[in-house]
């Protein structure tokens, strides 16, 4: 086991005891192919479905709504690749959503699509602005739940009612996805009462496995892009990862249940930080997750990052799939209208119920020594 204090959840999460013990059940017991048709196999596809009943109920939503993929990343991948063959017209996302989504929009444009991005003024996209760049030529609208970078969070019903009202008044249909990774089990977030027509969920960020998450899709008219054995209605072929999806059934259970005050520890965080006139809280104070705390001090982040490491504190600057892309990842934070000086500065501090008011604590007071010592050294 590795020493010190983990701060980096919304990267992912450490897979829960009772998640993990029922990884290793299926792996040993029920380990047959769930397109077999022995008893075996048989036992395998029922120990599917059963996970997917309860994620089902979990949720609130139909069973025909869920399909299980390798994480969020390949939901989205499906959706996005098959819109991209399916139709033509214009996309919107928000100009801060993830890679997952981003890496998509040169594939888009170079089929002829035009891209038009909303504004995330403080990390939140606006009914509005959403109004006023929808047109007739719009085909799809992604906007993200929970900001992973700094944890707004955005008004997807009233985002998906604008949609909703340009559809019926252009007589077209768009289609409105929703990347759901940092809200499910985190913050409110219902796909029925959102009317969301897709969306994306990984395990790892509720400590389920790696390797294992969910598309929600409201109708199954996507077009079939993946081949192989036909698993997941076609949608996603390629034998089940059954071990990774009965864990994250009862991971998703577990998370929903928590009544963990996460709350306190964001608290106690940001009212730490506010005591010192160099640091800013990026992380907004209204609609943001209880789970991220990001924010800047005069230190760049990736020294301050490597300070509080020998600290024995695990932090990330902004977000982890983003260190390899630090120029992309700073320029998100100025999209989000951030200054260069405060993007270069920015960590993010991200919670899960493992962490205690005493490590917020420590946290806090190693962050604000070491501004202490750099603005006065
Ligand atoms: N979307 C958001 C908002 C995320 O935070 C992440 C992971 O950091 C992803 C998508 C991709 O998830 P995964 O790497 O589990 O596929």
């Amino acid at each position: 086991m590795q020493n010190g204090i983990y701060f980096d959840s919304a990267a992912t999460t450490q897979i829960s005891k009772k998640a993990l013990e029922e990884y290793n059940r299926i792996s040993l017991e029920v380990f047959a192919n769930p397109s077999s048709s022995h008893i075996f196999g048989k036992n395998a596809k029922s120990e599917l479905e059963k996970a997917r009943i309860n994620i089902c109920e979990t949720l609130s939503v139909e069973d025909k709504t869920l399909y299980f993929t390798s994480g969020a990343t390949e939901s989205i991948s499906i959706v996005l690749s098959s819109l991209l063959f399916m139709t033509k017209g214009n996309i919107i996302t928000s100009s801060a959503e993830h890679d997952a989504v981003m890496s998509f929009m040169p594939s888009y444009l170079s089929k002829g699509w035009t891209w038009t991005e909303l504004k995330t003024k403080n990390g939140f996209v606006t009914k509005e602005d959403l109004e006023e760049k929808i047109t007739n030529e719009t085909r799809i609208v992604a906007i993200q739940a929970v900001n992973n970078i700094i944890g707004s969070i955005n008004p997807i019903e009233d985002l998906v009612k604008v949609v909703r009202a340009k559809e019926a008044e252009f007589g077209k249909k768009i289609f409105f996805f929703c990347d759901a990774v940092q809200a499910i089990g985190k913050v409110p977030f219902s796909f029925l009462k959102s009317d969301v027509d897709g969306a994306s969920i990984s395990a790892h960020k509720i400590h389920g496995p790696k390797g294992v998450g969910l598309l929600y899709l409201k109708r199954d008219n996507l077009m079939v892009i993946s081949r192989g054995g036909g698993q997941e209605k076609g949608i996603r072929g390629g034998t089940e990862n059954l071990p990774a999806i009965s864990a994250f059934s009862i991971a998703m259970k577990e998370k929903i249940d928590d009544e963990f005050n996460i709350k306190e520890l964001n608290d106690t965080l940001r009212n730490a930080l506010r005591q010192n006139d160099y640091i800013k809280v990026l992380t907004p104070e209204e609609n943001s997750s209880p789970y991220i705390l990001t924010f800047s001090s005069p230190i760049p982040s990736e020294v301050m990052m490597r300070m509080l490491q020998d600290k024995g504190f695990y932090v990330s600057s902004g977000s982890a799939c983003s260190n390899n892309l630090k120029k992309k990842s700073e320029s998100v934070f100025q999209k989000m209208g951030f200054s260069p000086k405060e993007a270069q500065g920015a960590i993010r501090v991200s919670f899960s119920h493992n962490n205690t008011i005493n490590e917020v604590e420590a946290i806090s007071q190693a962050i604000i020594s070491l501004v202490k010592e750099f603005t006065h050294g």
